[in-house]
């Protein structure tokens, strides 16, 4: 790829990074400077800043970083970025990482007695679609170098995963793809805890088993 068309990319998603960042802040699925953004690029990856909105992104100040983790040019990057990083070094096909604290999202990260292995039932095939199996990582402090062991141990065979306490942590092959999984996520836990107290009839195995055929998904 020439570097003429390599900075035109770079500067298109620059741009998607600040239009889906203020779609999410606007419609309410991440408050104050919490959550962050980050996308591939040819010569590194762009990370929303610390302490930014992303209601409120600058295409231009956007932190920009290697696969070292060194910063190259921007404001300074979220302190979440080796959570980032950890997911790409585990998925190459990732082009893009969205992590939220979703409010519904994270009240289920705090429900008691989930199952880590899969934390919230397959209640529509459009989750298990975008979502499969979630993982739960147990709570970690912010920054603490352990919760990116966690995460790295579970990309490689899952595109998402959900913090205890924290919230998600969703990858896709495109910016687009991972916002809307994480948007999808965010609408099960509503769901989910929607139906809290009511018998649930979930997807069964055999329903899972027809969608990971037809749609070829693999987890
Ligand atoms: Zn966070």
């Amino acid at each position: 790829m020439s570097s003429v068309s390599t900075r035109h990319d770079e500067h298109r998603l620059r741009e998607e990074i600040v239009r889906y960042g203020r779609s999410l802040f606007d419609r309410g699925l991440t408050a104050g400077s919490s959550g962050n953004i980050s996308v591939r690029l040819d010569d590194g990856w762009l990370l929303t800043p610390t302490n930014s909105c992303l209601g409120d992104l600058d295409p231009a100040r956007l932190a920009k970083l290697d696969w070292q983790g060194r910063h190259l040019s921007g404001d300074s990057p979220s302190k979440e970025a080796f959570l980032h990083r950890a997911m790409y070094e585990e998925r190459n096909g990732s082009g893009a990482i969205v992590h939220l604290h979703a409010t519904h999202s994270a009240a289920v990260s705090c429900i008691a007695g989930l199952d880590s292995a899969n934390c919230l039932p397959p209640l529509t095939a459009y989750y298990v679609m975008k979502i499969g199996r979630l993982p739960l990582v147990p709570y970690h402090r912010p920054g603490d170098p352990a919760l990116a062991e966690m995460v790295r141990g579970l990309a490689g065979k899952h595109s998402a995963v959900l913090l205890a306490n924290h919230g998600p942590v969703v990858s896709g092959t495109t910016l687009e793809a991972a916002v809307y999984a994480t948007e999808e996520l965010e609408e099960s836990a509503k769901l989910y805890l929607l139906l809290r107290g009511v018998p649930i009839s979930a997807l069964t195995a055999q329903q899972i088993d027809e969608l990971k055929v037809v749609f070829k998904l693999d987890f």
